[in-house]
């Protein structure tokens, strides 16, 4: 029987690789290979020991380049050859803080599938829980203070994992394996409802629905999100909306539109199929669309406009009456608030 040689090689790649889910899928990928080593984030990006028999190292790179997570962008890979160790087992080390910044900050991404029906699920612990996220979706660019990413790194550093959340961190099988920003209520931020003169009136999941009500009954909400603040009224009341141009000093630029879910979006607009994607891409970005028939918007949201700017929910999630029709099974469909998500 033929023995193939043993080799290490140093693999360093640079691009979009942290926060992306990337380490976890590397280990994975060693130890389903058999292969010895370690990952490691840097200041450059992400890098890579490898060791075990020629064919076996060979696989695993292909297989970078075919499985990686579909975030990742990889715009350059070095591989060095180094002398072999004999390491038993493969393992994610502690980031290489020393050098010159080089990599990319991942974007903050919209809530995925799984994570969302987490949160619509009564028996699970994340049940309307606003910050929940995972390996695929959640807060990068905006709480990350420095690189590389780690916990300690970013805005999450002061909330320690309870000892569910460090399981599904530390468990490899998990979906949350090195989730740096993992949460849930016993351990992560939670939400408030401020006042005017900032005295709490309410918190947790009560300042979620109290936030609701107060839309409801035609209240400007200044809800925190990741990267700043929405104003949010209820876009169906004329009076609340005009009240918000008063206030901001705005006479007729259009307002965005946040709309529950995209079959929501169709009774008011013109929607291709490229439209569709981009309101359900993790960018989640507002996309302009030519309304297509009266609605019940108000007419001070966009004045004399053919268009309106919309988008959709961001964050998870409020229950509402349509959460069925937005579960769809799409992998980024999200949930709906209209200004329920209080980030504090
Ligand atoms: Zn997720
Ligand atoms: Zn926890």
């Amino acid at each position: 029987m033929k023995v193939e040689p043993i080799e290490r090689r140093r693999i360093q790649l640079r691009g979009l690789l942290q926060g992306v889910g990337f380490r976890p899928f590397v280990f994975r990928l060693a130890t389903d290979l058999g292969l010895s080593g370690a990952v490691w984030n840097g200041p450059a990006g992400v890098t890579i020991e490898i060791e075990g028999a020629r064919p076996n190292l060979e696989t695993f790179l292909l297989r970078i380049e075919r499985e990686r997570p579909v975030h990742t962008v990889i715009d350059r890979i070095d591989s060095t050859l180094l002398d072999p160790i004999g390491e038993a087992r493969f393992e994610i080390r502690e980031s290489d803080r020393a050098g010159i910044r080089e990599t990319s900050v991942p974007p903050d991404l919209a809530t995925c599938a799984d994570c969302l029906r987490e949160t619509l699920d009564p028996a699970n612990r994340r049940y309307r829980y606003p910050f929940t996220n995972c390996t695929h979706c959640g807060p990068r660019f905006s709480m990350i203070e420095s690189l590389p990413y780690d916990r300690i790194n970013t805005t999450m550093r002061g909330f320690p994992l309870c000892g569910d959340c460090r399981n599904e961190y530390e468990n490899r099988s998990d979906r949350r394996f090195h989730a740096e920003p993992n949460a849930c209520p016993a351990c992560g931020p939670h939400l408030e409802l401020w006042e005017p003169d900032g005295s709490v009136r309410a918190s947790r999941d009560a300042a979620l629905r109290a936030a609701a009500d107060a839309l409801r009954l035609g209240k400007i909400v200044a809800v925190k999100g990741l990267g700043g603040f929405h104003l949010m009224v209820d876009a169906r009341n004329e009076e609340a909306v005009q009240r918000l141009r008063l206030r901001k000093i705005r006479e007729a630029k259009p307002f965005a539109l946040m709309f529950p879910t995209l079959a929501s979006v169709k009774t008011v607009c013109r929607l291709s199929e490229l439209e569709a994607r981009l309101l359900l891409s993790p960018e989640s970005p507002i996309v302009l669309l030519k309304k297509s028939a009266p609605s019940a918007i108000a007419f001070s949201v966009a004045p004399e406009n053919p268009y309106l700017g919309v988008l959709l929910p961001l964050h998870p999630p409020s229950s509402s009456p349509d959460v069925g029709a937005r579960l769809s099974g799409r992998r980024h469909q999200r949930q709906s608030v209209r200004g329920t998500d209080l980030h504090r």
